[in-house]
């Protein structure tokens, strides 16, 4: 990672002017396997972890494949998505540094939410910037931020330079993840002692705290007598991706395990089968440091697609390296197939899922298809990362048939 002024390696210093100082570290160490998680943040994963790892039979029967199909259920979470993980993690950290204020951008609203949960529950105060065409699609996330006491603003805004350079070159832009990143970095710069800047995807500390997912289904795995053969995650920045995926892939580099990964983004945002690798900012201005990473570039302006937590230009720099090395693969799903998929999975299970959650869905079920064709008792695990309740206007959407697909 490069400083986006000197363009030399970052440094914990460095970073730890946006970032608390713990996950700085964490960011840059390149030298422990293993970082415990704080007691008092084990204390608060007990309100929802262990969350379920659950077989799907009425999906496979559904579909008359002979996988076995799996799905990590991280919808059980109080906010309703596996952000939670890392907003604990992060708020817990500012608070042990003296920070009273944090402050974040988020997309669809769910990493928002877990904020503003998170550091109320550690008595900071929180401010969001929320894309703007989500802060108008979906106003309801935006009333469960202000009720854990955020402080909300759609972005791009008046309240930074980075947001009044955007709308005075674009008055009507509609905002993207990484505009509200740009203006979130700027609030928490201008007050580095008291104010940090939180990020719900992309950074590696993000992906750390995420890898409890996978941690613990390898142990229900166990206890369920089976070893999943394909694990499946959708892809925004590459967290939930990583948390499922890296402890299991740490057994194909050391025991010689054979687990397929496939990380699912939307057709209309991906940057992991037809970005290019290079060194990128995590923002549109140019405050993050630069990161090498699969990308469309900065300044691109995702589609409008319902998946907001999905719409984001980059990807982290560990999963980008291993998309690089070809130890895992990368499909793009259409946004009407993800909706068909995310329908049928709430037929038969009887959960609705996030509309970014139904990208995994779509390729878990293109995955058990093939098993009809090959007679392969394949076992599938998918990471269901949130439920789709605050989306629904997106299935009305769906059902009468005013849903588009979007081509990059
Ligand atoms: C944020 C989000 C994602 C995508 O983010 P990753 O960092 O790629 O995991 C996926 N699903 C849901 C429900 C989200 O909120």
């Amino acid at each position: 990672m490069l400083d986006p002024v000197t363009r030399e390696p970052v440094t914990v210093d460095g970073l730890s002017q946006i970032f608390s100082r713990e996950c700085s570290k964490q960011e840059l160490n390149f030298t422990d396997r293993w970082i415990d998680i704080p007691e008092p943040v084990r204390d608060l994963y007990k309100y929802y972890r262990s969350t379920p790892l659950v077989r799907a039979y009425a999906l496979e029967q559904a579909l008359g494949t002979p996988a076995h199909i799996y799905f990590k259920n991280e919808s059980v979470s109080p906010v309703g998505s596996h952000k939670l993980n890392s907003a604990l993690a992060q708020a817990y950290y500012c608070k042990q540094e003296g920070i009273t204020n944090v402050t974040t951008e988020t997309g669809a609203g769910q990493w928002g939410t877990a904020l503003s949960y998170a550091a109320n529950l550690f008595g900071m105060d929180s401010a969001v910037y929320q894309v703007k065409v989500s802060y108008e699609q979906k106003p309801y996330r935006r009333s469960m931020m202000q009720v854990f006491g955020a402080q909300v603003t759609p972005s791009p805004s008046m309240s930074t330079r980075a947001g009044k350079d955007i709308l005075t070159a674009n008055p009507h832009h509609q905002g993207s993840l990484g505009t509200a990143i740009s203006e979130a970095v700027e609030l928490a710069r201008n007050t580095p002692e008291k104010c940090k800047y939180t990020l719900g995807s992309t950074m590696s500390h993000v992906s750390l705290h995420q890898t409890i997912i996978g941690l613990e289904a390898e142990k229900q795995f166990e206890m369920a007598g089976e070893y999943p053969s394909v694990i499946i995650a959708c892809f925004g920045g590459g967290s939930n991706f990583s948390g499922i995926a890296f402890p299991f892939m740490r057994h194909n580099f050391l025991d010689g395990k054979n687990t397929r990964f496939i990380a699912v983004e939307p057709a209309s945002c991906p940057k992991m089968t037809k970005g290019v690798f290079e060194y990128d900012f995590g923002d549109e201005a140019g405050y993050t440091p630069l990161i090498p990473m699969f990308t469309l570039g900065h300044k691109f302006q995702p589609a409008n697609i319902h998946a907001g937590g999905l719409r984001y230009h980059g990807a982290g720099a560990v999963v980008s390296q291993l998309m690089k090395d070809s130890l895992m693969e990368a499909v793009d799903i259409e946004q009407l197939k993800s909706f068909e998929a995310g329908v049928l999975f709430a037929k038969t299970e009887g959960i609705i899922p996030a509309p970014e959650s139904c990208h995994a869905i779509a390729a878990t079920i293109d995955e058990a298809r093939k098993c009809i064709d090959t007679g392969k008792e394949e076992v599938i695990l998918f990471n269901l990362t949130g439920h789709g309740l605050m989306d629904m206007s997106a299935y009305d959407q769906y059902l009468s048939g005013n849903l588009i697909n979007i081509k990059y």
